[in-house]
């Protein structure tokens, strides 16, 4: 038969077409662009007989040869008999990622039209639209051939509620079914799978959207905005931990690491953890609401029982059995284990209770005759939150003085063995860092400071973003120098802010001494050891080691020295004033100085050298510690072992990794890490092994 669909009848959701209506538009004027198919096993294409067979595939060709663009990427998501809810926890690294410009959505046969899949659907789908509010959204519904049924009762709410178009096989399709116009076996072996046939007519179906999208109109829209929730929203926010995450492991006893590496998508299995015997235990320590554990069912049986406890309650245990009565195949199941708990950081235990096999660890294959062993691919832990962390890429400069150990050690991208600052957190022109996730991506932070405010909750009083994070490697001395302050900056230099720094440090040889202040008494032994070059005695050197913090008002002689690495926090200024370089050449000439400007600032006498130097190498573990506080910043560090909440009186938080790694609410940090917590984010929980430096206006 030729079949025809109506888009009428297909259409079950017309919603905001906006976004399809500019994806169309894009397609047409030849602009590079990218379709994401998410879905189960019809989306995977199992039944077809080619990967080309495939709906999804299909779609995707309809766009390149209807739109004439070849430049359309392909991204085909579907992993067989999984459902909304592993939706949520892999929408991000399957889809997103790949900043998709059309997002294509079919779980409506693996989810049951029940409130648990009601929440997790919402979930998913409130991630990809609040990723980016232009993305356009296809909501598909595939259905069962023999009964009619699907879970779109629930999934076409959702789609009413963001506005989202929505097709429907049941009323495309299977509704022709019961009108004696088409035989399901003329689409389907199974009454689920479609054929070859089956998926060029779910092709067909879903095309009607983009024909009428086309024809359509309607010339403005209300503006895409996300709505309230209408479930308790317990998946907008939902992270995987596999055994790549080691930090969120804190106990394991004969879980091995399955290392086989996972080639696409839908080689699902890999990447988890593999127990053998009884008696084997693992411990997470992650921080969410809401706790799964996906695992293998598998039909070689028997395979063993597990059993999950959540933070030591040994009382109620839910119990995994891993074997699966069925014979199509091996199956990826998600189970919930907790919901609903208090957001915080918290102990997910497994223990193998019964093992059926003697498993050998060293054996190429994963079952033997006898049975299976469990198979743990990744816990998943969920929450409401969905406010995003900025999370920026640093800028480094190269310096005369400057080192190797940003590179080396923090992993910074940079060629050159001169590399002495990272600019961590700045939207200073001379280094403004971009953000590297989320939906203000590839932005600079002065763009967003200006066009975001609500972010920093700058009400237009601030002109500029007023901090700046720095970490500094000093191979070789800095020049001595001094910083102005607002008012002398301001009238000297082009309006620009002066410069209140402060210093942690992160590293020191032994014996390690700072410049941090001076000998003279008046400005008159000022000026004449400045122009007479008296510098040793002019200079006073302090003696520093790691865990010191020091404070630089304005007007204090200073300078780094050779062989310290430090994190420092800094007015938003790059105003310096040099008044002695050593006599260094670079590039075969000196430096200039700023010998009149830096007597004109720097404060005699000096702060006394016991006031300057405060110490905070070994503080309390998980346990934030103010360091220092004044008029432009608060400053505090914290040393996590198991897990710190955040939840400090201030707009927006500045946060540097400086050693080790974890997650901040899930998202994985590690150390040379820079991020902002901006305004109204709540509390925020740290876990892992991991130092870090906070500080705020
Ligand atoms: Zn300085």
């Amino acid at each position: 038969m030729t079949f025809k669909p109506e888009a009428d009848k297909c259409i079950v959701n017309r919603g905001n077409l906006t976004n399809l209506k500019r994806f169309i538009k894009r397609a047409k004027d030849s602009e590079k662009l990218t379709v994401g198919f998410l879905g189960g096993s019809i989306t995977q294409g199992f039944a077809s007989t080619a990967a080309d067979k495939c709906y999804a595939y299909r779609v995707y060709d309809k766009i390149k040869k209807n739109y004439k663009n070849e430049n359309i990427k392909y991204i085909n998501a579907g992993i067989g008999a999984t459902d909304s809810e592993f939706g949520c926890a892999r929408v991000e690294s399957d889809i997103l990622a790949y900043e998709p410009d059309l997002v294509i959505v079919e779980f409506s046969v693996n989810d049951e039209s029940d409130p648990h899949y009601f929440e997790t659907y919402e979930g998913l789908i409130r991630r990809i639209i609040s990723h980016n509010e232009k993305t356009a959204v296809l909501l598909v519904f595939s259905v069962f051939y023999d009964s009619g049924k699907n879970a779109e009762r629930i999934h076409r709410k959702i789609a009413r509620h963001y506005m989202l178009p929505a097709v429907s096989m049941r009323s495309g399709i299977y509704e022709l079914m019961l009108e004696g116009k088409m035989e399901n076996t003329d689409i389907t072996a199974d009454n689920l799978h479609p054929n070859d046939t089956g998926h060029g007519y779910m092709a067909d179906v879903i095309w009607t959207v983009f024909d009428f999208a086309e024809e359509d109109a309607t010339e403005e829209e209300p503006k895409h905005t996300l709505p309230s929730p209408l479930t308790e929203n317990s998946y907008a926010h939902s992270v995987r931990y596999k055994n790549k995450d080691e930090f969120a492991v804190s106990l394991n006893e004969g879980f091995l690491p399955d290392t086989r590496e996972q080639k696409e998508v839908s080689d699902c299995f890999k990447g988890g953890w593999i127990s053998g015997d009884s008696g084997d235990r693992i411990v997470f320590n992650i921080v969410g609401s809401t706790f799964a554990a996906q695992y293998m069912r598998t039909i070689h049986r028997p395979a063993p029982i597990v059993k999950v406890y959540v933070d030591e309650d040994y009382e109620n245990g839910v119990v995994l059995d891993a074997s699966f009565d069925e014979d199509w195949g091996d199956k990826l199941s998600l189970t919930t284990i907790a919901k609903n708990l208090p957001y915080k950081a918290h102990k997910i235990e497994f223990e193998t209770v019964e093992s059926f096999i003697e498993w050998d660890p060293d054996t190429e294959e994963l079952y033997t005759k006898e049975g299976s062993p469990f198979m743990l691919v990744s816990v998943v832990a969920s929450d409401n939150k969905e406010r995003e962390i900025i999370h920026l890429d640093p800028v480094c400069t190269h310096n005369i003085w400057g080192g190797t150990k940003l590179r080396e050690d923090f992993g910074y991208d940079y060629e050159g063995d001169d590399l002495g600052e990272c600019w961590g957190i700045s939207a200073h022109p001379n280094g403004d860092g971009v953000v590297k996730n989320g939906k203000y991506k590839g932005m600079h932070l002065s763009e967003l400071f200006k066009n975001h405010p609500e972010l920093f909750n700058n009400d237009g009083s601030e002109d500029r973003f007023p901090l700046l994070t720095k970490i500094i490697d000093a191979r070789d001395d800095l020049s001595i120098q001094v910083h102005p302050d607002d008012t002398y900056a301001g009238e000297n230099e082009n309006g620009s802010l002066g410069k209140m720094e402060c210093w942690y440090v992160l590293d020191a040889p032994e014996n390690a001494t700072l410049v941090a202040g001076h000998n003279a008494k008046s400005k008159d032994e000022l000026v004449s050891m400045i122009n007479e070059g008296r510098w040793n005695d002019f200079i006073r050197e302090i003696p520093v080691k790691k865990g010191d913090f020091i404070q630089i008002d304005p007007g204090t002689v200073h300078a780094i020295k050779g062989g310290i690495l430090l994190l420092e926090t800094q007015q938003n200024s790059d105003i310096t004033y040099r008044v002695y370089d050593y006599d260094r050449l670079q590039n075969g000439k000196k430096r200039e100085l700023h010998v009149k400007k830096s007597i004109d600032v720097i404060t005699v006498p000096a702060k006394s050298a016991e006031d300057s130097v405060l110490h905070f190498a070994d503080t309390k573990k998980d346990t934030l510690v103010k360091m220092y506080e004044c008029k432009y910043y608060k400053v505090y560090k914290a040393d996590v072992e198991k897990s710190l909440e955040i939840d400090l009186p201030a707009d927006y938080v500045l946060l540097s990794v400086t050693e080790g790694e974890g997650a901040i609410d899930g998202d994985r940090i590690k150390k040379g890490d820079h991020m902002i917590l901006p305004n109204g984010y709540g509390k925020a929980v740290v876990t892992g092994d991991l130092q870090i430096i906070l500080s705020t206006k």
